[in-house]
C-alpha cells in the first residue's frame, strides 16, 4: 500500500479575488428609481453590478482603487466639505473624472490636494 501526496498548487492563486464591496457578492445592485408619479409598485430594479460585472468578485488590484476611491470621497466629504461639482472646480479637475476616480472606474496618479495618503506613509 502506498501513500501519495498528489497535492497540486492551483495555478489561479496567483490572482487574487475579493468580495465585491458594492454589490457584497451578490453580482447585482438594486437601484431604486426616483419618480414623481405615484405607482402601485416601487419602481425597483436589479441590474448587474457595474464593479464586478455580475461576478461578486473583484482582483484586489480594483479593490485597492474602490478603496482608494471611498478614501478621496470621505476626504472631499468629510474633510473637505465640498460637493463633487464645487471639489472638482477647486481642484482644477472635470467633476465626471473626479467622480470616476471615487468609483474606481478611473485609473490615475492624481491624488487630491491636501490628501494624506496613508498607503505611501506607511
Ligand atoms: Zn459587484
Amino acid at each position: 500500500m502506498t501513500t501519495e501526496n498528489g497535492q497540486s498548487s492551483a495555478p489561479s492563486a496567483s490572482r487574487c479575488y475579493a468580495t465585491c464591496p458594492r454589490c457584497s457578492g451578490s453580482g447585482e445592485v438594486t437601484v431604486v428609481f426616483v419618480t414623481s408619479q405615484p405607482r402601485s409598485k416601487p419602481p425597483i430594479g436589479e441590474f448587474e453590478c457595474d464593479a464586478c460585472h455580475g461576478e461578486g468578485k473583484v482582483t484586489q488590484y480594483k479593490l485597492s482603487k474602490m478603496k482608494r476611491g471611498e478614501a478621496f470621497r470621505k476626504y472631499r466629504v468629510t474633510g473637505c466639505g465640498l460637493g463633487l461639482r464645487e471639489a472638482a472646480k477647486r481642484w482644477g479637475i472635470k467633476a465626471v473624472e473626479l467622480s470616476e476616480i471615487e468609483q474606481g472606474i478611473r485609473q490615475t496618479a492624481w491624488i487630491p490636494p491636501g490628501f494624506n495618503d496613508p498607503a505611501e506613509s506607511a
